[in-house]
């Protein structure tokens, strides 16, 4: 365990939250979730739970492990129950109000040596850290899905952030077991910056009719050696969070080359977002999933 970090605060319980928990949790940090949803901080525990259990099933963590990182996870249901975190790590909704608000309101409940840390995939870190009290105990640590499996976190300093902060950000990385890319603050940093144009223009390749949803999935996959294809990817990363990290690139970069597909836009707000929908590029309701063009 990272020398000053002994619990962890994560807020929000969605796909990247109870990921998050669970590394945390498996590497000895006491965890605190929060979410403004009970329901989701509820799923987001049968989530760890049974992730873990997949674990003991592959030899990866034994029974007793699963057992003691499970009781090391403890529920914050007020910004409150955070004040004895050492580090909250913020994986809420890919929205720069949303996250803003939840500064605000978290950081009178924090101890004035705790580090804020952000999850997120594309906003400007130096941006985010100038509306805390903390700038300078404020870094992105940039998290991939699914958390547990990924071996890559990216961390990115703003502007203000002290090396101490740097420091030990990196070294609470390390104890879960992942590898660092340290990124420069510019928009969706290193790993997106280069992967959410390939999906974007994946499904332009669909929008304009060069291929169908299973051939361009296909051609990636057996093409490019891609272990997923990009519109696969998509439905798992979240088209809300995909066209999100478009629109801070093109806004960000200022080029248009970044424009987000017409048909991302469509997707999203018919409000299907992939698998956490259920639908997407794929429908994932039946036994197989099947693509919905
Ligand atoms: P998600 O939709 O699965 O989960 C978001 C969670 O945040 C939900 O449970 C929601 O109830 C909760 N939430 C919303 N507002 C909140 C608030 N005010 N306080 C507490 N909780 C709140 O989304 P996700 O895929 O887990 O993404 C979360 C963050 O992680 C985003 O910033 C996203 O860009 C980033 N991220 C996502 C991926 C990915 O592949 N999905 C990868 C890396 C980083």
């Amino acid at each position: 365990m990272a020398a000053t970090i002994k619990t962890v605060g994560v807020i929000g319980a969605g796909q990247m939250g109870n990921g998050i928990a669970h590394v945390c949790a498996l590497a000895g940090y006491d965890v605190k979730l929060n979410d403004i949803s009970a329901e989701r901080i509820k799923a987001g525990m049968a989530t760890i739970n049974g992730n873990m259990a997949k674990q003991v099933s592959k030899k990866t963590i034994t029974e007793d492990e699963r057992k003691a990182a499970l009781a090391r996870i403890g529920v914050a249901e007020k910004y409150d129950d955070l004040g004895a975190c050492d580090l909250v790590i913020e994986t809420a909704i890919e929205k720069e109000e949303a996250k803003r608000k939840i500064y605000a309101e978290l950081c009178p409940s924090l101890k004035p040596e705790a580090i804020l840390a952000t999850n997120t995939s594309s906003i400007s870190i130096t941006r985010l850290a100038a509306t805390t009290d903390r700038p300078e105990r404020f870094i992105g640590i940039h998290f991939m899905n699914p958390v547990p499996l990924m071996e890559l976190v990216e961390v990115i300093r703003g502007i203000a952030t002290d090396d101490a902060t740097f420091e030990t950000s990196k070294e609470f990385v390390r104890t879960l077991h992942k590898t660092i890319a340290v990124s420069e603050d510019f928009p969706a940093f290193i790993v997106n910056r280069i992967l959410l144009p390939m999906i974007n223009e994946a499904i332009y390749t669909l929008y304009e009719g060069v291929g169908n949803v299973e051939a361009i999935d296909t051609a990636m996959r057996l093409g490019a050696h891609h272990p997923m294809g990009p519109l696969e990817l998509a439905d798992f990363i979240g088209l809300d969070t995909c066209l999100s990290v478009m629109q801070v690139l093109h806004e960000g970069l200022a080029d248009s080359k970044y424009r987000p597909c017409p048909l991302l836009v469509k997707y999203v707000e018919a409000g299907w977002l992939g698998r956490k929908t259920q639908r997407g590029f794929y429908d994932y309701r039946g036994d197989k999933p099947v693509p919905t063009r």
